[in-house]
């Protein structure tokens, strides 16, 4: 197959070498992994010494974040399991409460943090796996398709597409969605050109990559939304060929959403008809947040959109990441092949899928329902414009985008406040993202902690905080020339 092994390739180092994962990874979209020291160099001794012993020390020290936990390993030749239990009873207790604690000072990812699972412990023993198709059984039994189906089916109410005309699947993530989304895409218009704004998330440029397609990146306004001006003058240049468009609903960094019926416009402007283009919609974080927002421009396969795609550790809150993908039934006729061996239609991307991810969905949605997330989201909205508020109240620079609740605002001086609340930063911006788990305490507690850091930062005079216009809009910045 053409292509493949330039694929695993760039894969392969984007995540082995440090420096390549920086270039090829939109940084904004990462937050570098703040490995503390004591790690790094048990990490060096690994590599140096290179045994057995030490590389299983690497894999501690990634997920422990912090010097306490380099704890070496018991004696090989010591069999007593007591020593051995105790050992891992105290390396579990120790992680359990670094993860509460990081959990505690958690601002800066779109990740509902608060849920409680414990109805679905007793399923923990089984290897849940829903590998192939949601809709067509493997000769595997141990699997949840009862359960995917049935949130399937609620996303397809959700998105307004009738049950036999749509086909999607749970995904492992919202790249995966994306992924799934784009190859469909290039499946229905193989010679089509990717168009995709530049504040898109990274998924998008990697699928872009991977499945070598010519990939058009339009501009954007301050918003963050996608720039219609330029994406028409983009599409003109281009009329010979069909259209692939990744819309963003809500982007990483702002939380902009593109103006789906704008873009649709644009298209038939520039004399696109309906079989000539494809558009996915990454909705990644506020696909499920924008159907709850009474003003908010309709995501719906009633408009002439091909997939839409959604994270279900963000919004709805989940232990593992996962995601939705859907597509119409059409389209994946164009996409998929009999594989014997599964006794499956194989349309996902992955072959083996978590089975126990859409337990949690099902879950969750059944517990909540469209009205408890209507609440969840006009909580967020709500104190999303109180951090706002109180951030601008006190002379910091910060923008909130109309359907969102990414308050973007000037980025910290300090890189241990920045570490600490785990923020995410761009250029002179880092964003605070206000999921049900973030409570008015806790922005309480952050904003003190800001406001006094930043007396210590700026007491003197020629130290100056940031100019974020550029960012975000000159009437957005309260940096002293504004
Ligand atoms: C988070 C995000 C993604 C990727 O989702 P993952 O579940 O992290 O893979 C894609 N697009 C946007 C806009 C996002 O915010």
């Amino acid at each position: 197959m053409v292509g493949t092994s330039a694929v695993i390739e760039s894969m392969g180092s984007a995540v082995n070498g440090k420096e390549v994962a920086d270039v090829r990874f939109d940084p904004t979209a990462v937050v570098p992994e703040l490995v503390p020291a004591v790690v790094k160099s048990e990490v060096d001794a690994a590599v140096n010494g290179g045994g057995q012993e030490q590389k299983r020390e690497i894999v501690l020290g990634r997920n422990i974040h912090t010097s306490s936990f380099s704890v070496t390993e018991p004696d090989a030749d010591d069999d007593s399991t007591g020593d051995k239990e105790a050992y891992m009873a105290s390396v579990l207790a120790r992680y359990r409460k670094t993860l509460t604690d990081r959990t505690k000072y958690h601002l800066g990812y779109p990740y509902n943090l608060d849920f409680d699972y414990g109805a679905l412990t007793q399923l923990q023993h089984f290897s849940i796996n829903n590998l192939g198709d949601p809709f067509i059984e493997s000769n595997y039994g141990v699997h949840s398709r009862q359960f995917e189906v049935g949130v399937l089916d609620w996303f397809a109410r959700l998105w307004d597409i009738e049950k036999d005309e749509y086909w999607g699947y749970i995904t492992n993530c919202g790249t995966e969605g994306n992924l799934h989304g784009i190859l469909v895409g290039r499946e229905v218009f193989p010679e089509g050109i990717l168009y995709a704004s530049k504040e898109s998330h990274y998924s998008i440029f990697k699928a872009a990559r991977m499945y070598r397609m010519e990939c058009e990146k339009v501009g954007t306004l301050l918003t963050g939304e996608i720039d219609c001006a330029d994406f028409k003058v983009k599409l003109l240049a281009n009329k010979d060929k069909p259209a692939i468009i990744n819309v963003n609903i809500g982007t990483t960094v702002k939380g902009a959403v593109d103006d789906l019926d704008l873009v649709i416009k644009t298209l038939e402007d520039c004399g696109f008809s309906h079989d000539r283009f494809y558009i996915h919609c990454d909705g990644a974080l506020f696909g499920l947040m924008m159907p709850f927002v009474k003003r908010a421009p309709k995501v719906t396969f009633k408009k002439p959109i091909g997939s839409v795609s959604v994270s279900g550790h963000k919004f709805v809150g989940c232990p593992m990441p996962c995601g939705v993908q859907l597509t119409r039934l059409e389209h994946i006729n164009a996409l998929s092949s009999n594989v014997e061996y599964l006794a499956s239609r194989d349309a996902t991307i992955m072959g083996s899928r978590n089975g126990h991810a859409p337990l949690f969905l099902w879950y969750t949605l059944n517990r909540k329902g469209y009205k408890g997330f209507q609440k969840e989201v006009q909580k967020c909205l709500r104190n999303a414009h109180y951090l706002k508020d109180r951030l601008i109240g006190a002379g910091i620079s910060a923008m909130l985008n109309e359907l969102s609740s990414t308050v973007v605002f000037e980025r910290p001086k300090d890189e241990e406040f920045v570490r600490k609340w785990q923020l995410a930063c761009e250029r002179n911006m880092a964003h605070v993202v206000v999921m049900p788990s973030v409570t008015v305490d806790k922005l309480d507690n952050f904003l003190d902690e800001l406001v006094e850091a930043r007396s210590i930062w700026y007491k003197d005079e020629d130290v100056k905080p940031p100019c974020l216009a550029s960012d975000i809009g000159s009437k957005n910045c309260c940096c002293p020339q504004h």
